[in-house]
């Protein structure tokens, strides 16, 4: 048995790269596979093709990533070819789903870890290299949801923090309940503790993921939790800015939205994905709310937080989904006045029940959908942002932009991308920067620092 020291020996000089595909989540997901690999010894290549251990973390959601991945896929074959020893690792939501397949059609691939293995990754890896153990684990076991070890986080200051893992929804079009398993919820304790160490290590802001965080601890028999573990972190001193997503609009209750009124460091953006205007889609899609109760909530947090950005998520083209239908989105869309939309063109995931439905919509008439959805969008961001022109808000910055040194950009509370000049001031990421804004465009704001 190699024991971690020998591991640590073994790797040494050796590297890692992680290609990253999706969600959050997976983002998340690849900073443990990034913590677990620099605790052997790895370090990180600036390239994949050089590196020892290559993991592609992947994502299945739409047809469309699955497509990219597979490419991506193809290409390491050649690169493993010039790099003997190198080990191909697949993880996430494909590597789940299609598990055996993938590896028979794609030798290359030395290791399958599907999305309940995450926390063991270092055992299996350490077994591989051993000459132990299986290539494939992709079996649902009920892992253990609590958090041990280190993330290796992209960021400096924002800091992502899985809340629960799995999805206990199935709306009929989504494939992330077959491959993510049922609903398991982190303690407030071990959640809260992960919080504070990264506090320590100066994290700032804290998003709280997960696949419908309104249902967090109810696996604990418990309701209310979700607003209860909002005010926890919110005490956590440090903390300057919480964020969360993504919530179901069937379970956001008010005492979320009265967190958010209340609590200091909780920011006033409320992501709900409505996914479709007509309430006989939304029956169809089995999300559990109609047309007019997503309305009411968005009216709720209005009252609440006045100044609220609110975001969605939108599909078009859902099987026999019709023009009145769609219209209907289009309208919904005016109606509430979103600050930003992320549209998708409804794609046909295997072995959901959507994928059975008759009425399938042509791509071209999607494709026009999406694009009318877009416009009518645009119009709404655009005109969120002018209201904007002449108030100066807080601004957590980020960093120069990737184009002109001289231009820092950083979000604002309600998670608004704003850009302003550096007049020769030197600026750190994760600094709050009073910004007055002065422009507004469909997807940005610029402003001066005060
Ligand atoms: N759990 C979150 C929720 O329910 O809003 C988000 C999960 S999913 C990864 C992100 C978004 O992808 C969904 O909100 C939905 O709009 C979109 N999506 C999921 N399945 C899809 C499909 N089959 N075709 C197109 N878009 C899809
Ligand atoms: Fe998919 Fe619906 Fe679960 Fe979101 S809530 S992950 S869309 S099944």
């Amino acid at each position: 048995m190699i024991s971690d020291k020998n591991f640590v020996d073994a790797a040494e000089g050796k590297t890692y790269f992680i290609l990253n595909y999706g969600c959050q989540m997976n983002e998340s997901d690849a900073e443990h596979y990034a913590g677990q690999l620099e605790e052997m010894g790895y370090a990180k290549a600036d390239d994949f093709h050089n590196a020892d251990i290559i993991v592609v973390n992947t994502c299945c959601v739409r047809e469309s990533a699955e497509k990219r991945i597979l490419g991506k896929i193809g290409e390491l074959k050649r690169v493993k070819e010039n790099h003997p020893g190198q080990v191909i690792c697949v993880a996430g939501c494909m590597a789940q789903k299609d598990g055996e397949k993938l590896i028979k059609k794609h030798p290359q691939i030395d290791l399958l870890i599907g999305t309940a293995h995450v926390n063991s990754f270092k055992k299996i890896l350490t077994d591989f290299l051993a000459d132990k153990g299986g290539r494939i684990y992709d079996d649902m076991i009920i892992a253990d949801s609590e958090f041990e070890g280190n993330r290796v986080r992209q960021s400096g200051f924002s800091a992502w923090i899985p809340i629960m893992y799995g999805c206990n929804n199935f709306c009929t079009y989504c494939i992330v309940p077959y491959v993510r398993g049922r609903e398991r919820s982190r303690s407030i304790e071990n959640i809260v503790e992960e919080v504070e160490q990264a506090v320590a290590n100066g994290y700032k802001e804290f998003t709280l993921l997960g696949q419908n965080v309104n249902s967090y601890g109810k696996d604990f028999g418990e309701k209310g939790m979700f607003a209860k573990l909002l005010r926890r972190v919110n005490d956590v001193p440090g903390v300057e800015r919480i964020r969360y997503m993504t919530s179901h609009p069937r379970d956001m209750g008010e005492d979320v939205i009265q967190a958010v009124a209340e609590c200091e460091h909780i920011c006033e953006n409320f992501h709900v994905p409505f996914q479709a205007g007509s309430s006989r889609i939304l029956k169809m899609m089995n999300r559990g709310y109609t047309r007019e109760q997503y309305l009411e909530l968005v009216k709720m947090i209005r009252r609440y937080v006045p100044d609220a950005a609110v975001t969605t998520d939108i599909i078009v083209g859902f099987p026999g989904e019709t023009e009145e239908d769609f219209e209907e989105t289009l309208s919904l869309v005016k109606e509430v006045g979103f600050d930003a939309a992320y549209t998708f063109i409804y794609s046909k995931r295997s072995g959901t029940p959507a994928a059975k439905m008759e009425g399938q919509v042509p791509l071209d008439v999607k494709k026009a959908r999406l694009n009318r959805l877009m416009a009518v969008q645009n119009e709404n961001s655009l005109k969120r942002n002018e209201e904007m022109v002449g108030k100066t808000y807080e601004v957590l910055a980020e960093g120069p932009s990737a184009n002109n040194p001289n231009v820092w950009s950083g979000r604002t509370r309600t998670n608004k991308l704003v850009l302003w000049p550096t007049e020769g001031r030197t600026f750190t990421a994760g600094q709050k920067v009073n910004v007055k804004i002065c422009n507004a465009q469909t997807w940005l704001v610029k402003g001066q620092a005060e």
